[in-house]
């Protein structure tokens, strides 16, 4: 799965979190939920895709945190990067060789993949619309009375 549907999750987790540990512990299992949903991977084309979705995640991460109100920032920001540390093997493996985690969680990771290289329309679908979700999420509180 795309790095940019794992921000966009965890933001909105940590919007709904009681704090920030629920909320990296939260986006952590998130992580896992999603990467267990039919999603888009095509390990030909991984690198072409990811360098840009890295990218993009990162600036989506900074956006979202940026129409954040200051009262829930720490949180979105732990959901955040909870939704998206496991992924931290990859980039890990590409620039010193090994990952952070033990093997046997990286190849439980593996395990649970349902990629298909024909669904990277639907991955993008899905990290458009959960951005512009996120954002609204975000900007209001729990009875849709904006708030920023
Ligand atoms: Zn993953």
């Amino acid at each position: 799965m795309i790095i940019t549907n794992h921000v966009w999750t965890g933001a909105v987790i940590g919007a709904v979190a009681p704090g920030p540990v629920s909320a990296l512990a939260a986006g952590v299992a998130s992580h896992f939920a999603l990467d267990r949903t039919p999603h888009w991977g095509d390990d030909s084309i991984f690198l072409q895709v990811a360098v840009p979705d890295g990218l993009v995640g990162l600036t989506a991460m900074g956006l979202l945190a940026r129409v954040t109100p200051a009262h829930r920032r720490a949180r979105v920001l732990a959901g955040m990067l909870g939704a998206c540390l496991p992924d931290a093997d990859k980039p890990s493996n590409l620039f010193f060789g090994r990952s952070p985690f033990p093997a046997a969680l990286d190849e439980w990771h593996v395990s649970i993949q349902r990629e298909d290289a024909g669904r990277l329309p639907q991955e993008l679908l899905v990290a458009t619309v959960g951005l512009l979700a996120a954002r609204w999420v975000l900007r209001h509180d729990r009875a849709g009375r904006r708030i920023r």
